[in-house]
């Protein structure tokens, strides 16, 4: 069915769906980190106590329906107790999964695969937290689910005496936008924070798992529209000066922001 834009309902975030406006999906993920659309924020710095996680923690793996392209293989929190804290906010740990291949691009690269850490706040917010995963050394942390990928069918299985805290990369430097779930319903408010390190794994780990999902389980790169992407990371924006945060702030706040992005963000 074809939604017919009326320009009125257009300008204010509408689309029509038979005769009735509703929200447009202008906030969807996944999305090309891209240098000349992010700006450089050293206040979203992000510090190892804003994390929680356990290092012998319990995980229940399955497979949510592989081949299907919206499935994956997903490892579930047994117990609560594992947090992030984000913007005064404490998100728990639900579950993290992975996609093959990458789901976000940086600067237009591909990963192999990316992994997604599911995290939900008391209010039912959600906040994920992505890792790129490449090529490299055998990743003896992941070992234990991928040496056995269960298959479409198979019970899920537990693994024991996980690190989760080894999960975490060694610099906290990241990227962060506001998105959406990345498969149905892709419902949007959806916090991003991915982290600029990129995690190792060897190409027999990712053989195990591509072979689970041959065509792949990534939903298509979406627009980024009106949103802006921060980082901490010095010299990675090419947005000029003084559009960043900082520079907005002291040149008149908010106001310049809407005004200006326009020029940089389109
Ligand atoms: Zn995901």
């Amino acid at each position: 069915m074809l939604n017919i834009l009326k320009p009125s309902l257009v300008a204010v975030g509408f689309i029509l769906v038979g005769n009735f406006p509703v929200k447009a999906q202008l906030e969807q993920s996944p999305i090309n980190i891209s240098s000349d659309k992010t700006i450089f924020n050293p206040s979203i710095s992000l510090s190892l106590s804003d994390f929680n996680y356990g290092n012998s923690v319990t995980l229940n793996v399955e497979n949510t329906g592989s081949p299907d392209q919206e499935a994956t293989i997903q490892a579930n929190l047994t117990v609560p107790g594992n947090t992030f804290t984000f913007d005064g906010e404490v998100y728990e740990l639900l579950q993290f999964h992975f996609h093959t291949p990458s789901e976000h691009l940086l600067n237009g690269q591909v990963f192999p695969l990316e992994l997604h850490l599911v995290h939900q706040d008391t209010e039912g917010d959600l906040l994920v937290i992505n890792r790129w995963i490449e090529e490299g050394n055998f990743n003896t942390l992941l070992d234990p689910i991928f040496s056995n990928l269960p298959g479409n069918g198979d019970p899920n299985f537990e693994v024991d005496n996980f690190d989760l805290s080894g999960i975490l990369p060694s610099s906290l430097d990241s990227f962060q936008y506001p998105g959406s779930l990345t498969t149905p319903p892709f419902t949007e408010g959806v916090q991003w924070v991915l982290f600029n390190e990129v995690l190792e794994i060897s190409s027999s780990q990712i053989a195990a798992f591509q072979a689970l999902f041959p065509e792949g389980d990534t939903r298509e790169i979406q627009p980024l529209n009106d949103r802006i992407i921060q980082t901490d990371i010095e010299n990675f924006s090419t947005v000029p000066e003084p559009t960043t945060v900082l520079g907005l702030l002291a040149f008149g706040g908010a106001g310049l922001l809407t005004s200006k992005k326009n020029n940089f963000f389109s």
